[in-house]
């Protein structure tokens, strides 16, 4: 188990290229310290610009590890199989954490209009879109498993703080937003800690915290959907905030000659169809910048504008297919393009 893990660190970091610029030492002139565990099914990557003991490490992947194991899907003990386990049957308790993240999850769902779905379940589980028994499910149990996605049948309860699902064949899944409430924990930790230029990187899902050494805002690469893992279609300068990547090149597996990706739509069952092939968002919570990314994917480069011009303190960054870029309003002045396949659109 654990030199499966350690190869599988080893490989990952091998292919998780660095996603933010600047230069490769604090203001001290020395390298940042740097730390990478395998948790929540990605690399989580730590480096801190500032002098760091080796307990905050020590303290963040405990952090990390205790989320995963509330949260996870794949842990038969977390909170989230407990109440897959109970679905039809009975509501369970949960951490006010659980509780929180799928509050917020059922917030997504209302706002997108119900294209982020956390009862997805059912249908990650029948593609398994990036495990090594991904396939091309048939029509009837893709049919079937829709039967039991709609959040709209999760039950909470807040004073109770418990969480019942409605029907027996529901499934919570929190991946396209718990890797963000994570980094915001984490970064919530090294503020207390007074720490205060860091990235948190959980596999592509970033927190830039305070600035970079030259004592600028942080420099980060928006990754190139079409590309090697190091190219760039464009930079975002940013001071504590998030940038969180959704695509297509992600995760996604290919059969028959068609490629199929891992957002799934709770509409129809298969990946997410349109003109986009990327979304980025900077939001000053990675929660937000996580789910939306997510929800702003699925709606599609029109109506997830729209959602995102909504919300004053969220941008977005959106790749078409076709190589045009269109960002929302308020990110004139912190994003600059730099690959010449690119256009600006908008
Ligand atoms: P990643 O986790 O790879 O960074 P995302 O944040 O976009 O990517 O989340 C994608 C994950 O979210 C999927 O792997 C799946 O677990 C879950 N998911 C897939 N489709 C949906 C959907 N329509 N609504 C909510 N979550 C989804
Ligand atoms: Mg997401």
């Amino acid at each position: 188990m654990k030199t499966n893990r350690f190869l599988c660190l080893f490989i990952m970091l091998a292919l998780t290229a660095l996603s933010f610029f600047g230069c490769a030492e604090n203001s001290a002139g020395n390298p940042p310290a740097t730390e990478s565990n395998l948790f929540m099914g990605t690399v989580v990557q730590i480096k801190i610009y500032d002098s760091a003991e080796e307990y905050i490490f020590d303290k963040a992947f405990t952090k990390i590890e205790d989320i995963e194991s509330r949260m996870s899907l794949n842990l038969p003990d977390s909170e989230i199989s407990q109440i897959n386990q109970a679905a039809g049957k009975n509501p369970v308790h949960v951490s006010v954490d659980t509780y929180e993240v799928i509050e917020k999850a059922i917030y997504c769902g209302k706002i997108s209009g119900g294209a982020f779905d956390i009862t997805i379940g059912p249908l990650v589980k029948l593609w398994n879109i990036g495990k090594e028994n991904a396939r091309l499910p048939d029509q009837y149990e893709i049919d079937q498993a829709l039967l039991h996605i709609d959040y709209s049948k999760i039950i909470l309860n807040p004073d109770e703080k418990t969480v019942f699902l409605e029907d027996e064949g529901m499934m919570l899944d929190l991946g396209g937003i718990a890797k963000g409430y994570a980094a915001d924990e984490l970064a919530e930790m090294f503020e207390q800690e007074g720490i205060e230029n860091a990235i948190i990187n959980l596999g592509g899902n970033i927190y830039a915290l305070g600035q970079n050494p030259n004592g600028e805002k942080w420099h980060i690469g928006i990754q190139d959907p079409e590309a090697q893992r190091s190219d760039y279609i464009g930079i975002a300068s940013v001071s504590n905030k998030s940038i969180v990547t959704s695509g297509i090149y992600e995760r996604y597996f290919e059969s028959g000659g068609n490629s199929y990706h891992h957002i799934l739509s709770p509409f129809d069952g298969y990946p997410f169809e349109n003109s986009l092939s990327a979304v980025s968002i900077i939001a000053v919570k990675s929660i937000d910048a996580d789910a939306f990314s997510t929800a702003a994917f699925a709606l599609g480069l029109s109506d997830g504008l729209k959602l995102l011009e909504s919300y004053p303190d969220v941008e977005g960054i959106f790749i078409t297919r076709d190589f045009k870029v269109y960002t929302t309003s308020g990110l004139k002045n912190s994003f600059e393009m730099t690959a010449g396949q690119f256009t600006l659109a908008n």
